[in-house]
């Protein structure tokens, strides 16, 4: 008798234990839903190309200004994919890129959604975002010459002269099918038509010195070594070199080049960016679109300014005071949405004349 009873009280406790736990499994989610539907105060969640580094001070304020907690969660490839795959149940809120490749990409894939934001339209000029309001740049950078200071006198180029026989086993770049690449060759297109920017392609990989390969920072120590006399690079790399403590040698690298902006008597020089877009299923949109703003506001386009040496979107928002060193700098004026729709074609053409094998003779 005994024994049955103490298998009754064994199997109540029992039960009352399961109840117990889903009870708790039950109001557990519940708690996690409503703090995800929370906008101020609550957390959004950052897919970044960006590396952690370059957009830290601009979170650091955004969560000093709002409270919002931002989670960054960063990768060299395979965001957009990563959004993809999660489908419905994707955490992410935002795409942070490195290109305008990567933010039409996303679009193409259907891992955006469109945002109309009268803040936004207002900071950020039309020939920046993306008529439909899936992407947006946030930052801009000349992708310049860098010349040897020993070896080479001129002190301005064109690209097209790049493709001249003067500087036959001379100019170093990284691969052509990197997005920097892919959008200075597409720029290309628009301006000269394919079948010119194919034999101006053809011209460069000609006049390369080595296969291409390696960040663009390599290519700037290619000239300090002797090994070419003319690199290919954005233009915040000769801040991040020319103030890098962790590694001083690079201070030589920046040292021993000028930056010579190109076709700044022409058309001006090409401009690649950095942008954000808003994920798909955004699980805290509202909180997405404040900071969305907040990236295009005066403060956060002054912090990219000072603290990457990026060029403004916006117009009014001062350079770098290393950045106006670097003299006055007329930009291609080109709108994205065109460079970004032959972007296809100009990587084709790096195909094409096998670019990435290297100069052949
Ligand atoms: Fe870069």
């Amino acid at each position: 008798m005994s024994a049955t009873r103490s298998r009754e009280t064994t199997l109540l406790r029992f039960l009352f234990t399961l109840a117990l736990g889903l009870f708790i499994a039950a109001s557990g989610s519940h708690a996690q839903q409503s703090a995800s539907e929370t906008p101020a105060g609550g957390e959004v969640n950052i897919y970044s190309y960006r590396q952690p580094f370059l957009i830290a001070p601009l979170l650091e304020a955004f969560e000093k200004n709002t409270g919002v907690k931002a989670n960054v969660i960063f990768a060299k490839k395979g965001l957009i994919e990563r959004i993809a795959a999660e489908g419905l149940n994707s955490p992410a809120d935002l795409l942070l890129t490195t290109g305008v490749g990567e933010l039409t990409a996303a679009a193409q894939k259907g891992v955006t959604q469109a945002v109309v934001s009268e803040t936004i339209s207002q900071n950020i000029p039309a020939r920046y975002r993306d008529p439909e309001g899936h992407w947006f740049a946030l930052t801009r950078r000349g992708r310049v010459v860098y010349a040897s200071k020993a070896r080479v006198a001129q002190d301005a180029i064109t690209y097209e002269e790049l493709a001249g026989p003067k500087w036959r086993g001379k100019i170093c770049i990284r691969s052509g099918h990197h997005v920097y690449n892919v959008a200075l060759i597409a720029a290309m297109t628009s301006h000269l038509g394919e079948a010119q920017t194919e034999q101006w392609l053809q011209g460069l990989k000609n006049n390369l010195a080595r296969k291409p390969g390696g960040n663009d920072r390599a290519q700037i120590k290619g000239v300090y070594s002797g090994e070419c006399d003319l690199a290919v690079g954005n233009t915040y790399y000769m801040a991040q070199m020319m103030l890098n403590e962790k590694n001083p040698e690079q201070k030589e690298w920046a040292a021993s080049v000028k930056m010579l902006f190109p076709n700044t008597g022409d058309r001006g020089t090409h401009v690649n960016i950095s942008g954000m877009s808003l994920a798909k299923n955004a699980p805290h949109k509202a909180a997405a679109l404040a900071l969305m703003e907040y990236l295009s506001s005066n403060e956060a386009q002054r912090i990219y300014a000072e603290t990457n040496h990026e060029y403004p979107v916006k117009d009014g928002v001062p350079w770098s005071a290393m950045v106006t060193s670097w003299g006055s700098f007329k930009a291609d004026e080109i709108a994205l949405q065109d460079v970004a729709a032959k972007r296809k074609g100009a990587s084709d053409l790096v195909d094409k004349v096998a670019f990435d094998d290297g100069p052949s003779s």
